[in-house]
Protein backbone atom coordinates (compact mmCIF):
# COMPACT_ATOMS: atom_id res chain seq x y z
CA UNK A 1 0.00 0.00 0.00
CA UNK A 2 1.40 3.59 -0.77
CA UNK A 3 1.70 6.40 1.33
CA UNK A 4 -1.16 8.30 -0.79
CA UNK A 5 -3.53 4.93 -0.21
CA UNK A 6 -2.84 4.86 3.28
CA UNK A 7 -3.81 8.65 4.03
CA UNK A 8 -6.65 8.38 1.34
CA UNK A 9 -8.36 5.35 3.30
CA UNK A 10 -8.05 7.44 6.74
CA UNK A 11 -9.52 10.47 5.04
CA UNK A 12 -12.62 8.72 3.78
CA UNK A 13 -13.18 7.77 7.19
CA UNK A 14 -13.40 11.35 7.84
CA UNK A 15 -14.53 13.09 5.25
CA UNK A 16 -17.49 12.73 2.73
CA UNK A 17 -15.39 11.27 -0.33
CA UNK A 18 -12.18 11.92 1.79
CA UNK A 19 -12.15 15.09 -0.13
CA UNK A 20 -12.51 19.09 0.98
CA UNK A 21 -13.14 19.43 -2.72
CA UNK A 22 -14.87 16.90 -5.11
CA UNK A 23 -12.93 16.90 -7.91
CA UNK A 24 -9.55 15.83 -5.87
CA UNK A 25 -11.01 12.42 -5.09
CA UNK A 26 -10.47 11.53 -8.72
CA UNK A 27 -13.61 10.59 -9.47
CA UNK A 28 -13.83 10.20 -13.32
CA UNK A 29 -10.20 9.56 -13.64
CA UNK A 30 -10.47 6.67 -11.25
CA UNK A 31 -7.12 5.54 -8.50
CA UNK A 32 -5.75 6.29 -5.77
CA UNK A 33 -5.85 10.47 -5.27
CA UNK A 34 -2.23 11.29 -4.63
CA UNK A 35 -2.26 13.58 -1.32
CA UNK A 36 0.57 16.43 -1.35
CA UNK A 37 2.79 17.46 0.96
CA UNK A 38 5.06 20.30 -0.48
CA UNK A 39 5.54 22.06 -3.96
CA UNK A 40 8.24 23.97 -5.30
CA UNK A 41 8.38 26.21 -8.16
CA UNK A 42 7.09 24.07 -11.36
CA UNK A 43 6.59 20.70 -8.89
CA UNK A 44 4.38 19.20 -6.58
CA UNK A 45 5.67 15.93 -4.36
CA UNK A 46 3.47 13.55 -2.93
CA UNK A 47 3.39 11.68 0.50
CA UNK A 48 5.75 8.90 -1.23
CA UNK A 49 8.01 11.35 -1.88
CA UNK A 50 7.28 11.12 -6.19
CA UNK A 51 7.76 14.36 -7.55
CA UNK A 52 5.65 15.25 -10.33
CA UNK A 53 5.73 18.56 -12.85
CA UNK A 54 2.62 20.15 -11.82
CA UNK A 55 0.16 21.61 -14.28
CA UNK A 56 -2.61 22.47 -11.89
CA UNK A 57 -0.99 25.00 -9.98
CA UNK A 58 -3.58 24.93 -7.47
CA UNK A 59 -5.57 25.41 -10.04
CA UNK A 60 -4.39 28.48 -10.71
CA UNK A 61 -3.35 30.65 -8.17
CA UNK A 62 0.27 29.64 -8.63
CA UNK A 63 1.08 32.25 -11.66
CA UNK A 64 4.74 32.67 -10.43
CA UNK A 65 4.97 29.02 -9.53
CA UNK A 66 4.87 27.33 -6.05
CA UNK A 67 6.94 29.34 -3.39
CA UNK A 68 8.01 32.03 -5.09
CA UNK A 69 10.72 33.63 -2.83
CA UNK A 70 8.88 36.76 -2.82
CA UNK A 71 5.29 35.65 -2.25
CA UNK A 72 6.75 33.68 0.45
CA UNK A 73 8.64 36.52 1.79
CA UNK A 74 5.66 38.78 2.16
CA UNK A 75 3.57 36.44 3.56
CA UNK A 76 6.24 35.56 6.61
CA UNK A 77 7.02 39.23 7.51
CA UNK A 78 2.73 39.91 7.18
CA UNK A 79 2.11 36.67 9.89
CA UNK A 80 5.20 38.46 11.94
CA UNK A 81 2.94 41.21 12.33
CA UNK A 82 -0.45 39.40 12.75
CA UNK A 83 -2.45 36.69 11.30
CA UNK A 84 -5.70 38.29 11.63
CA UNK A 85 -6.88 41.81 12.43
CA UNK A 86 -10.33 41.93 11.50
CA UNK A 87 -10.13 45.92 10.94
CA UNK A 88 -8.65 47.26 8.03
CA UNK A 89 -5.23 47.29 7.00
CA UNK A 90 -2.86 49.09 4.78
CA UNK A 91 -1.94 45.89 2.73
CA UNK A 92 -5.95 46.09 1.21
CA UNK A 93 -5.64 49.46 -0.59
CA UNK A 94 -2.25 48.28 -2.30
CA UNK A 95 -3.89 45.15 -3.23
CA UNK A 96 -7.01 47.08 -4.56
CA UNK A 97 -4.67 49.46 -6.46
CA UNK A 98 -2.75 47.14 -8.07
CA UNK A 99 -6.24 45.41 -9.37
CA UNK A 100 -7.46 49.58 -10.35
CA UNK A 101 -3.91 49.95 -12.50
CA UNK A 102 -4.15 46.43 -14.34
CA UNK A 103 -8.37 46.83 -14.90
CA UNK A 104 -9.57 49.98 -15.54
CA UNK A 105 -13.25 48.78 -14.90
CA UNK A 106 -12.62 48.51 -11.49
CA UNK A 107 -13.56 51.74 -10.11
CA UNK A 108 -14.49 49.95 -6.63
CA UNK A 109 -13.05 46.84 -5.21
CA UNK A 110 -14.60 44.60 -2.15
CA UNK A 111 -12.35 41.85 -1.21
CA UNK A 112 -13.54 38.59 -0.31
CA UNK A 113 -12.22 35.06 0.84
CA UNK A 114 -13.30 32.44 -1.80
CA UNK A 115 -14.64 33.20 -5.32
CA UNK A 116 -17.82 31.76 -4.57
CA UNK A 117 -18.47 34.81 -2.40
CA UNK A 118 -17.00 36.98 -5.29
CA UNK A 119 -20.14 35.87 -7.33
CA UNK A 120 -22.22 35.24 -4.78
CA UNK A 121 -22.30 38.96 -4.24
CA UNK A 122 -21.81 39.83 -7.37
CA UNK A 123 -25.34 38.65 -8.30
CA UNK A 124 -26.88 39.86 -4.73
CA UNK A 125 -25.61 43.33 -6.06
CA UNK A 126 -26.60 43.06 -9.15
CA UNK A 127 -30.40 42.13 -7.35
CA UNK A 128 -29.97 44.94 -5.27
CA UNK A 129 -29.01 47.48 -7.47
CA UNK A 130 -32.00 47.01 -10.51
CA UNK A 131 -34.30 45.23 -7.74
CA UNK A 132 -35.02 42.47 -10.33
CA UNK A 133 -34.91 38.57 -9.77
CA UNK A 134 -33.71 36.86 -13.02
CA UNK A 135 -29.93 35.91 -13.34
CA UNK A 136 -29.12 34.37 -16.85
CA UNK A 137 -25.89 32.26 -16.79
CA UNK A 138 -24.45 29.56 -19.60
CA UNK A 139 -24.40 26.29 -19.86
CA UNK A 140 -21.15 24.62 -18.96
CA UNK A 141 -19.99 28.09 -17.05
CA UNK A 142 -19.05 27.59 -13.41
CA UNK A 143 -19.26 30.57 -11.19
CA UNK A 144 -18.86 28.29 -7.42
CA UNK A 145 -21.21 26.66 -5.69
CA UNK A 146 -23.87 29.17 -4.84
CA UNK A 147 -27.53 27.82 -4.79
CA UNK A 148 -28.54 30.28 -8.02
CA UNK A 149 -25.72 29.11 -10.33
CA UNK A 150 -24.86 25.48 -9.54
CA UNK A 151 -27.88 24.62 -12.84
CA UNK A 152 -26.01 23.20 -15.27
CA UNK A 153 -22.24 24.45 -13.60
CA UNK A 154 -19.35 22.85 -15.55
CA UNK A 155 -16.53 21.76 -13.49
CA UNK A 156 -16.77 19.28 -10.95
CA UNK A 157 -20.68 18.92 -11.66
CA UNK A 158 -19.37 18.02 -14.90
CA UNK A 159 -16.70 15.52 -13.63
CA UNK A 160 -19.44 13.75 -11.79
CA UNK A 161 -22.35 14.35 -14.63
CA UNK A 162 -24.64 15.86 -11.86
CA UNK A 163 -28.02 17.39 -13.34
CA UNK A 164 -27.20 20.49 -11.02
CA UNK A 165 -27.54 20.01 -7.43
CA UNK A 166 -29.97 18.54 -4.46
CA UNK A 167 -30.83 20.98 -1.81
CA UNK A 168 -31.05 23.67 -4.02
CA UNK A 169 -34.69 24.76 -3.82
CA UNK A 170 -37.30 25.02 -7.19
CA UNK A 171 -37.89 29.08 -6.37
CA UNK A 172 -34.01 29.77 -6.72
CA UNK A 173 -33.12 27.43 -9.53
CA UNK A 174 -36.81 29.19 -11.18
CA UNK A 175 -35.18 32.46 -11.04
CA UNK A 176 -31.66 31.42 -12.97
CA UNK A 177 -32.00 31.50 -16.76
CA UNK A 178 -29.79 28.90 -18.31
CA UNK A 179 -28.65 29.66 -21.87
CA UNK A 180 -26.21 27.88 -24.45
CA UNK A 181 -23.11 29.34 -24.77
CA UNK A 182 -21.26 31.43 -27.57
CA UNK A 183 -25.56 32.10 -29.07
CA UNK A 184 -26.29 35.98 -28.66
CA UNK A 185 -29.13 34.91 -30.59
CA UNK A 186 -30.46 32.97 -27.37
CA UNK A 187 -29.36 35.94 -25.08
CA UNK A 188 -31.74 38.17 -26.93
CA UNK A 189 -34.79 35.91 -27.13
CA UNK A 190 -34.53 35.50 -23.16
CA UNK A 191 -34.51 39.40 -23.02
CA UNK A 192 -37.25 40.34 -25.51
CA UNK A 193 -39.34 37.52 -22.98
CA UNK A 194 -37.62 38.87 -19.60
CA UNK A 195 -36.26 41.85 -20.50
CA UNK A 196 -37.34 43.80 -17.45
CA UNK A 197 -37.37 41.37 -15.21
CA UNK A 198 -33.35 40.65 -15.89
CA UNK A 199 -30.72 41.55 -13.44
CA UNK A 200 -28.03 40.48 -14.92
CA UNK A 201 -26.22 38.54 -17.55
CA UNK A 202 -23.07 36.61 -15.38
CA UNK A 203 -20.45 34.76 -17.66
CA UNK A 204 -17.08 33.33 -17.34
CA UNK A 205 -14.72 35.80 -19.28
CA UNK A 206 -13.76 32.69 -21.00
CA UNK A 207 -15.07 29.85 -19.93
CA UNK A 208 -12.23 27.49 -18.83
CA UNK A 209 -14.69 24.53 -16.19
CA UNK A 210 -16.37 22.66 -18.99
CA UNK A 211 -12.49 22.85 -20.69
CA UNK A 212 -11.34 25.41 -21.94
CA UNK A 213 -13.98 27.25 -24.56
CA UNK A 214 -13.35 30.08 -27.20
CA UNK A 215 -16.10 32.76 -26.84
CA UNK A 216 -17.11 34.01 -30.30
CA UNK A 217 -15.44 37.26 -31.51
CA UNK A 218 -17.86 39.61 -30.16
CA UNK A 219 -19.71 37.26 -27.76
CA UNK A 220 -18.84 39.43 -24.84
CA UNK A 221 -19.44 42.81 -26.51
CA UNK A 222 -22.89 41.52 -27.39
CA UNK A 223 -23.45 40.79 -23.93
CA UNK A 224 -22.67 44.15 -22.72
CA UNK A 225 -24.29 45.55 -25.64
CA UNK A 226 -27.92 43.56 -24.92
CA UNK A 227 -27.61 43.84 -20.95
CA UNK A 228 -27.07 47.85 -21.26
CA UNK A 229 -30.33 48.27 -23.78
CA UNK A 230 -32.34 46.16 -21.36
CA UNK A 231 -31.19 47.85 -17.77
CA UNK A 232 -29.43 45.01 -16.63
CA UNK A 233 -25.98 44.71 -15.44
CA UNK A 234 -22.82 42.24 -17.17
CA UNK A 235 -21.03 40.32 -14.42
CA UNK A 236 -17.48 38.92 -16.24
CA UNK A 237 -16.06 36.21 -13.96
CA UNK A 238 -12.74 36.65 -14.00
CA UNK A 239 -12.30 34.09 -11.24
CA UNK A 240 -10.03 32.09 -12.83
CA UNK A 241 -9.02 33.87 -16.14
CA UNK A 242 -8.13 37.17 -13.92
CA UNK A 243 -4.67 38.23 -14.20
CA UNK A 244 -3.82 34.46 -15.97
CA UNK A 245 -4.12 35.46 -19.52
CA UNK A 246 -2.90 38.39 -19.44
CA UNK A 247 -2.49 41.93 -16.78
CA UNK A 248 -5.57 42.84 -17.27
CA UNK A 249 -7.68 39.13 -17.45
CA UNK A 250 -9.38 38.14 -20.44
CA UNK A 251 -11.58 41.00 -20.87
CA UNK A 252 -7.94 43.29 -21.13
CA UNK A 253 -6.59 40.88 -23.30
CA UNK A 254 -10.09 41.11 -25.89
CA UNK A 255 -12.40 43.80 -24.74
CA UNK A 256 -10.43 46.14 -22.62
CA UNK A 257 -8.80 49.39 -24.35
CA UNK A 258 -6.00 48.28 -26.72
CA UNK A 259 -7.51 44.46 -26.34
CA UNK A 260 -7.53 42.39 -29.85
CA UNK A 261 -11.76 42.96 -30.17
CA UNK A 262 -13.85 46.10 -29.52
CA UNK A 263 -13.72 47.99 -26.79
CA UNK A 264 -16.39 47.37 -23.76
CA UNK A 265 -16.50 48.03 -20.52
CA UNK A 266 -18.09 45.19 -18.01
CA UNK A 267 -20.00 46.18 -15.10
CA UNK A 268 -18.88 43.71 -12.43
CA UNK A 269 -15.69 41.90 -12.46
CA UNK A 270 -15.05 38.86 -10.02
CA UNK A 271 -11.49 37.78 -8.72
CA UNK A 272 -10.25 34.85 -7.38
CA UNK A 273 -7.45 32.77 -7.49
CA UNK A 274 -4.25 34.51 -8.50
CA UNK A 275 -5.69 37.51 -6.85
CA UNK A 276 -4.58 36.08 -3.36
CA UNK A 277 -1.09 34.19 -4.66
CA UNK A 278 -1.84 31.03 -3.29
CA UNK A 279 -3.76 31.94 -0.01
CA UNK A 280 -7.71 33.05 0.42
CA UNK A 281 -8.65 35.98 -1.60
CA UNK A 282 -10.95 37.21 -4.38
CA UNK A 283 -12.68 40.43 -4.88
CA UNK A 284 -15.51 41.90 -6.65
CA UNK A 285 -15.42 45.32 -8.79
CA UNK A 286 -16.67 47.76 -11.30
CA UNK A 287 -18.93 50.33 -11.89
CA UNK A 288 -19.01 52.92 -8.50
CA UNK A 289 -22.80 53.73 -8.60
CA UNK A 290 -22.96 49.55 -9.00
CA UNK A 291 -20.47 48.97 -5.81
CA UNK A 292 -21.31 51.63 -3.58
CA UNK A 293 -24.66 49.88 -3.28
CA UNK A 294 -22.99 47.69 -1.14
CA UNK A 295 -22.61 48.39 3.06
CA UNK A 296 -21.59 50.34 4.66
CA UNK A 297 -22.69 52.80 2.03
CA UNK A 298 -25.60 51.26 0.18
CA UNK A 299 -28.38 48.75 1.40
CA UNK A 300 -26.71 45.46 -0.30
CA UNK A 301 -25.46 43.04 2.73
CA UNK A 302 -22.12 41.74 2.74
CA UNK A 303 -19.21 41.36 5.22
CA UNK A 304 -16.40 38.70 6.26
CA UNK A 305 -14.59 37.90 9.54
CA UNK A 306 -11.99 37.01 7.35
CA UNK A 307 -12.14 39.27 4.68
CA UNK A 308 -9.11 41.26 3.06
CA UNK A 309 -6.66 38.76 5.27
CA UNK A 310 -3.53 40.42 5.83
CA UNK A 311 -1.89 37.42 4.91
CA UNK A 312 -4.29 37.00 1.86
CA UNK A 313 -3.26 40.79 1.13
CA UNK A 314 0.41 40.08 1.46
CA UNK A 315 0.62 37.04 -0.94
CA UNK A 316 -1.63 38.88 -3.39
CA UNK A 317 0.55 42.33 -3.37
CA UNK A 318 3.42 40.16 -4.24
CA UNK A 319 1.91 37.50 -7.13
CA UNK A 320 0.30 41.04 -8.40
CA UNK A 321 3.95 42.98 -8.16
CA UNK A 322 5.66 39.94 -9.85
CA UNK A 323 3.73 39.53 -12.70
CA UNK A 324 5.55 40.94 -15.12
CA UNK A 325 5.58 41.26 -18.62
CA UNK A 326 8.10 38.51 -18.78
CA UNK A 327 6.11 36.29 -16.94
CA UNK A 328 3.11 36.43 -19.42
CA UNK A 329 5.21 36.22 -22.14
CA UNK A 330 6.85 33.05 -21.32
CA UNK A 331 3.96 31.28 -20.17
CA UNK A 332 2.26 32.05 -23.06
CA UNK A 333 4.77 30.82 -25.38
CA UNK A 334 5.13 27.81 -23.31
CA UNK A 335 1.42 27.30 -23.29
CA UNK A 336 1.62 27.20 -27.73
CA UNK A 337 3.98 24.82 -27.44
CA UNK A 338 2.94 22.65 -25.20
CA UNK A 339 -0.81 22.29 -26.42
CA UNK A 340 1.30 22.00 -29.96
CA UNK A 341 3.51 19.31 -28.70
CA UNK A 342 0.13 17.76 -27.28
CA UNK A 343 -1.97 17.79 -30.14
CA UNK A 344 0.77 16.47 -32.46
CA UNK A 345 1.22 13.40 -30.51
CA UNK A 346 -2.22 12.58 -30.41
CA UNK A 347 -2.29 13.21 -33.85
CA UNK A 348 0.29 10.83 -34.35
CA UNK A 349 -1.63 8.00 -32.25
CA UNK A 350 -5.11 8.38 -34.12
CA UNK A 351 -6.25 10.14 -31.70
CA UNK A 352 -9.12 12.40 -32.70
CA UNK A 353 -9.50 15.56 -30.86
CA UNK A 354 -8.96 19.35 -30.64
CA UNK A 355 -7.16 22.01 -28.57
CA UNK A 356 -9.27 24.60 -27.04
CA UNK A 357 -8.01 27.60 -26.08
CA UNK A 358 -8.54 31.57 -24.78
CA UNK A 359 -5.26 33.12 -24.34
CA UNK A 360 -2.82 31.09 -22.58
CA UNK A 361 -5.85 29.01 -21.36
CA UNK A 362 -6.03 25.31 -22.89
CA UNK A 363 -7.37 22.06 -22.35
CA UNK A 364 -8.00 19.09 -24.73
CA UNK A 365 -10.84 17.51 -25.89
CA UNK A 366 -11.04 14.10 -27.74
CA UNK A 367 -13.55 13.26 -30.54
CA UNK A 368 -14.77 16.36 -31.29
CA UNK A 369 -11.76 17.49 -34.18
CA UNK A 370 -14.56 17.98 -36.67
CA UNK A 371 -15.67 21.34 -35.16
CA UNK A 372 -14.16 21.57 -31.40
CA UNK A 373 -16.25 22.85 -28.61
CA UNK A 374 -17.99 25.86 -28.91
CA UNK A 375 -20.56 25.17 -25.39
CA UNK A 376 -21.83 22.85 -23.03
CA UNK A 377 -23.51 20.23 -25.35
CA UNK A 378 -20.18 19.99 -27.41
CA UNK A 379 -18.32 19.44 -24.52
CA UNK A 380 -20.72 16.96 -23.06
CA UNK A 381 -20.61 15.04 -26.46
CA UNK A 382 -17.03 14.63 -26.53
CA UNK A 383 -15.13 10.94 -25.92
CA UNK A 384 -14.20 12.20 -22.70
CA UNK A 385 -13.62 8.41 -21.67
CA UNK A 386 -10.35 9.20 -23.78
CA UNK A 387 -9.15 10.79 -20.51
CA UNK A 388 -8.61 8.35 -18.00
CA UNK A 389 -6.11 6.81 -19.34
CA UNK A 390 -4.03 9.64 -21.05
CA UNK A 391 -4.42 11.12 -17.44
CA UNK A 392 -2.45 8.66 -15.73
CA UNK A 393 0.01 7.55 -18.30
CA UNK A 394 1.13 10.85 -17.61
CA UNK A 395 1.00 10.69 -13.88
CA UNK A 396 2.97 7.40 -14.21
CA UNK A 397 5.63 9.33 -15.79
CA UNK A 398 5.43 11.97 -13.44
CA UNK A 399 3.17 14.50 -14.61
CA UNK A 400 0.26 15.86 -12.53
CA UNK A 401 -2.92 17.06 -14.52
CA UNK A 402 -6.28 18.37 -13.57
CA UNK A 403 -8.03 14.62 -12.69
CA UNK A 404 -10.87 15.63 -15.48
CA UNK A 405 -11.14 16.80 -18.97
CA UNK A 406 -13.36 19.71 -18.23
CA UNK A 407 -10.72 21.43 -16.27
CA UNK A 408 -7.97 23.97 -18.02
CA UNK A 409 -4.01 23.09 -18.22
CA UNK A 410 -2.25 25.43 -15.91
CA UNK A 411 1.40 26.73 -16.43
CA UNK A 412 3.22 29.02 -14.40
CA UNK A 413 6.47 31.11 -14.92
CA UNK A 414 8.63 28.22 -12.87
CA UNK A 415 8.21 26.01 -15.41
CA UNK A 416 11.21 25.69 -17.08
CA UNK A 417 12.99 24.09 -19.76
CA UNK A 418 13.61 21.24 -17.72
CA UNK A 419 9.96 20.66 -16.34
CA UNK A 420 8.64 21.34 -20.00
CA UNK A 421 10.90 18.37 -21.60
CA UNK A 422 9.62 15.78 -18.67
CA UNK A 423 6.08 17.08 -19.59
CA UNK A 424 7.25 16.50 -23.72
CA UNK A 425 8.91 13.19 -23.22
CA UNK A 426 5.51 11.90 -20.84
CA UNK A 427 3.37 12.88 -23.85
CA UNK A 428 3.80 9.85 -26.84
CA UNK A 429 3.13 7.17 -23.86
CA UNK A 430 -0.23 9.08 -23.02
CA UNK A 431 -0.94 9.80 -26.38
CA UNK A 432 -1.00 5.58 -27.20
CA UNK A 433 -2.71 4.97 -23.85
CA UNK A 434 -5.88 7.39 -25.21
CA UNK A 435 -5.85 5.64 -28.56
CA UNK A 436 -5.87 2.22 -26.72
CA UNK A 437 -8.95 3.62 -24.55
N1 LIG B 1 -15.68 31.27 -10.91
C1 LIG B 1 -14.86 30.57 -11.72
C2 LIG B 1 -14.77 30.95 -13.15
C3 LIG B 1 -14.10 29.51 -11.21
O1 LIG B 1 -13.29 28.82 -12.03
C4 LIG B 1 -14.21 29.19 -9.84
C5 LIG B 1 -13.40 28.05 -9.21
N2 LIG B 1 -12.81 27.18 -10.03
C6 LIG B 1 -15.08 29.94 -9.04
C7 LIG B 1 -15.79 30.97 -9.60
C8 LIG B 1 -15.25 29.63 -7.57
O2 LIG B 1 -14.11 29.97 -6.86
P1 LIG B 1 -13.81 29.28 -5.43
O3 LIG B 1 -13.50 27.84 -5.72
O4 LIG B 1 -12.67 30.05 -4.89
O5 LIG B 1 -15.05 29.45 -4.61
Amino acid sequence: MTVSEELFTRAQALMPGGVNSPVRAFGSVGGTPRFLVSAKGPHVTDADGREYVDLVCSWGPALLGHGHPAVLDAVHRAADKGLSFGASTPAEADLAQLVKDRVPAVERLRMVSTGTEATMTAVRLARGFTGRNLIVKFAGCYHGHLDSLLAAAGSGVATLALPGSAGVTAATAAETLVLPYNDLAAVEAAFADHGNSIAAVITEAAPANMGVVTPGQGFNAGLSRITAAHGALLIIDEVLTGFRVDPGGYWGLTGGAGGAEEAWTPDLLTFGKVIGGGLPAAALGGREDVMNYLAPLGPVYQAGTLSGNPLAMAAGVAQLSHATADVYRQIDSNSLALSTALSTELDRAGVDHSIQRAGNLFSVAFGTSSGGVHNYADALAQDSYRYAPFFHSMLDSGVYLPPSVFEAWFLSSAHDDAAMNRIYDALPAAAAAAAGA
